[in-house]
């Protein structure tokens, strides 16, 4: 026997009341294997109770089995602790009938005289195999019982096994049909998702680099989350010869965490980006006119006089006006365009960012949004007007020369008069 069977092979109980059979038993494997007697079913208990993550086998009597051991034999079959340990009858001359039955109660083989020593070792090898790989269904059965999908796949991209099925895929349940085999895009219907796994997958065999990412699955307002963890395999080359996947429903984490993300990337009175996020749109914006070019020009609004409005009508009507400016923000189809962001960049002043627009259609748009303001109904507060800056982002530009130079613009506007767009290139 080699080291690494000695690893494997730890101890046997041998549970027999004849002391002949435990002598000859012992005589044979004393040398490959540590022996625990035990000379009554409730010494075997015993034994068991307190080495059972030590011992592979366990040799019963037939003699005994017959006798007094159909419980015990239920127990080693039944509890959680013993069910992986296989139990090998010693035959002492019972009926056949009596062996059948003990086979049928849990015992995995049956060894008769004449004992020979390699008959017997290979004998508990197998029986520790057997309860192996019976081990792996019990293993997949509780697998199951989990809210998880657990997969492996092959080095083809192709499902070996998985422990649930995909909630969104394509076989009418037909019950001969099997996951083995098949690769995402045979199976699931959101076809998109399905590429974008067998990408990661692909990624995962080339690099041998594991990976975690959260999909969305369904439309809007049904759609679900799932996060899925994955890992290479590899085999005892440590080459990567499949990936195993770890999927579970994230839908309910994942809907909160977006909308704590929308809240505290918005301002709770108008609804706009606030300060920090829309500067954060500015920055990516600068980052990517840089990168590839393109326009992007910066709209700052201020309301006129806003103070009077607070201290003629009072704090809430002032909350409507700043509502009903933020609501010509809002309007794609005022600024004549989709490419746009804006944000409430504090009290009654307002950022608004243009993707693709150059200085002249800013201009425009800061003109329209003016006179739709203008033009607002408050009911009994009189209209109200608005001074705008309009500067045009430069490759040199940083978020703050940028704003520092829309703002002067707006102070220009103030200056002239208000209730007007003021330039600077
Ligand atoms: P100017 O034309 O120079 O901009 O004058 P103004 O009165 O608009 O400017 P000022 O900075 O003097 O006043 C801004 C006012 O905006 C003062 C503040 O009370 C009011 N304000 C800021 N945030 C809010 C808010 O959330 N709701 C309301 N109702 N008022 C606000
Ligand atoms: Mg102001
Ligand atoms: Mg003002």
């Amino acid at each position: 026997m080699n080291s690494e069977q000695n690893k494997t092979i730890k101890k046997l109980l041998l549970i027999s009341e004849n002391k002949g059979i435990s002598s000859e038993i012992s005589t044979l494997l004393n040398d490959r294997y540590d022996i625990l007697f035990a000379d009554s079913i409730e010494a075997g208990t015993q034994q068991l109770e307190h080495n059972y993550s030590n011992i592979s086998t366990i040799l019963l009597d037939s003699m005994l089995a017959a006798e007094k051991g159909k419980d015990f034999m239920a127990r080693v079959k039944e509890e959680p602790r013993f069910m992986f340990i296989p139990i090998i009858l010693v035959a002492s001359g019972i009926p056949m009938n009596e062996e059948i039955e003990c086979l049928t109660q849990g015992a995995l083989d049956i060894i008769v005289p004449p004992f020979h020593k390699k008959l017997i070792e290979q004998r508990i090898r197998n029986a520790v195999r057997l309860k192996d790989s019976a081990s792996f269904y019990e293993i997949e059965r509780m697998l199951r019982a989990l809210p998880s999908n657990i997969y492996l796949k092959d080095a083809d991209c192709r499902y070996i096994f998985a422990t649930r099925d995909w909630c969104h895929m394509e076989h009418d349940n037909d019950p001969k049909w099997t996951i083995r085999g098949k690769t995402d895009i045979d199976i699931r219907k959101d076809t998109e998702n399905a590429l974008a796994a067998m990408e990661a997958d692909k990624e995962i065999l080339r690099t041998g680099k594991g990976t975690s990412y959260i999909i969305k699955v369904g439309t809007d307002d049904e759609a679900e989350f799932f996060e899925i963890i994955k890992e290479p395999v590899k085999d005892k080359n440590d080459r990567i010869c499949g990936i195993v996947g770890l999927l579970n429903n994230v839908t309910e984490h994942e809907r909160l965490r977006r909308r704590l993300k929308a809240a505290a990337d918005t301002d709770g009175l108008t609804g706009l980006l606030n300060r920090r996020k829309i500067q954060s749109r500015i920055r990516k914006g600068l980052a990517v006119m840089k990168e590839k070019s393109g326009d992007r020009s910066l709209v700052m609004i201020d309301i006129d006089d806003f103070k009077r409005v607070n201290d003629t009508y009072g704090h809430n009507a002032g909350d409507m006006v700043l509502k009903g400016l933020a609501g010509i923000l809002m309007d794609d189809e005022l600024i004549g365009t989709e490419d746009f962001c804006a944000g409430r960049w504090g009290g009654e002043e307002f950022m608004l960012l243009l993707k693709s627009s150059g200085l002249d259609e800013a201009k425009n748009i800061a003109e329209r949004i003016r006179i739709a303001f203008s033009s607002m109904d408050f009911g009994n507060i009189p209209s109200q007007t608005i001074s705008l800056g309009v500067t045009k982002a430069n490759p040199d530009d940083t978020v703050d020369s940028l704003c520092s130079r829309v703002d002067k613009a707006l102070y220009k506007a103030k200056k002239s008069g208000k209730n007007k767009v003021e330039i600077i290139e």
